[in-house]
């Protein structure tokens, strides 16, 4: 491992002969809805499916961590950053989204509301409740993005990822497993996914959908993107009732506070820093412990 480390060169011209374009020190504020947290040691958004091969295998022989950023609606960087790589599946070749009889085939970069809307312009059903969430179709099926109304891990009917060996693999049927915000979908690259909808009025469709969206908009924080979900919902019950009853809806640590009108997110000011947020969200899952004994499990992924 010693002898691995004296070959990485301190800068990007480690992938100079790869074709790709690698960027190093990359600040990771830019690329998270929260807008903290430090740099990554370096940062690539592949065109197509051969580059994103060739850095794969090329972090792999070099031992440098890898991972994987879609939205970022759902992540926490640390002050220290990333010292590895930050890859985005940002390219078009990534973003496709294709209506084909009743299924939906989507890429991991598309937007998950781009692939809703295209759903339910073709008249399909099953995901339309999901039209409120932020972030990708990579991110939403890693965490079986969802929520009263249902996930996508339900519509899923296979999901194409790439392997640590930059080979790719199509998963389908019990390879799967989704439960409520999780996926068995975090040892891979998620490349794309096959969704297998039903046949509705795209006029029907349309109406439920824009229904879903007020009340989502009526749900979460407005007017601001530097938020973040806390905690995932317990079963029976919300985050947001629970963190309220605790008295921990007006709780604040340094730049980072409870959006009290929408109590299971945090909302940042300017200055914040990753760890106002980290401790932030510590410090409401122990209030609620402490006053009525349940143990919230937290929605945002702290890196
Ligand atoms: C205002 C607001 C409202 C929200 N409402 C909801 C809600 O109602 N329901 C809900 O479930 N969530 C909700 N969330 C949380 C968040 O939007 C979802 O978890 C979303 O699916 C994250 O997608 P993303 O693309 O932003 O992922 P990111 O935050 O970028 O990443 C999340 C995880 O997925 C991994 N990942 C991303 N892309 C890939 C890929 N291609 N391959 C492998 N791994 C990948 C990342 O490494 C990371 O581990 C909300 C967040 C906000 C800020």
């Amino acid at each position: 491992m010693k002898q691995l480390a004296k070959q990485i060169p301190a800068d990007a011209t480690l992938f100079d002969d790869l074709g790709l374009t690698v960027a190093s020190r990359e600040p990771l504020a830019h690329h998270t809805w929260l807008g903290v947290g430090g740099e990554a040691r370096y940062f690539c958004e592949p065109v197509d499916i051969d580059a994103l091969s060739r850095l794969v295998i090329r972090a792999r022989e070099t031992g440098i961590a890898l991972r994987m950023i879609g939205g970022g609606s759902n992540i926490l960087i640390p002050t220290a950053g990333f010292d590895g790589m930050i890859v985005r599946l940002s390219a078009p070749a990534f973003s496709t989204i294709e209506v084909r009889n009743t299924s939906v085939i989507a890429g991991a970069g598309a937007k998950l509301v781009h692939v809703v809307c295209a759903a339910v312009q073709a008249g399909l059903s099953g995901i339309e409740t999901l039209v409120g969430i932020p972030g990708t179709i990579g991110g939403a099926l890693v965490g079986n993005a969802g929520g009263h109304g249902g996930d996508l891990g339900e519509s899923v009917k296979e999901v194409t990822v790439m392997l640590p060996t930059g080979q790719l693999a199509v998963r389908r049927g019990t390879e799967l497993a989704f439960q409520s915000r999780w996926s068995n979908l975090d040892d891979c690259i998620v490349i794309g996914c096959q969704l297998d909808l039903d046949e509705d009025s795209a006029e029907l469709l349309t109406k439920r959908m824009q229904k879903q969206w007020i009340v989502g908009r009526s749900e979460q924080p407005s007017g601001t993107r530097t938020v973040a979900m806390m905690f995932k919902d317990p079963h029976g019950t919300s985050a947001e009732s629970l963190i309220t009853q605790a008295g921990a809806k007006d709780l604040r640590v340094g730049e980072a506070m409870v959006y009290a009108a929408h109590a299971n997110y945090v909302v940042v000011f300017p200055k914040c820093s990753s760890d106002d947020v980290r401790l932030l969200v510590e410090l409401v899952r122990s209030k609620v412990r402490e006053r009525l004994g349940v143990e919230l499990t937290p929605q945002i992924e702290v890196w």
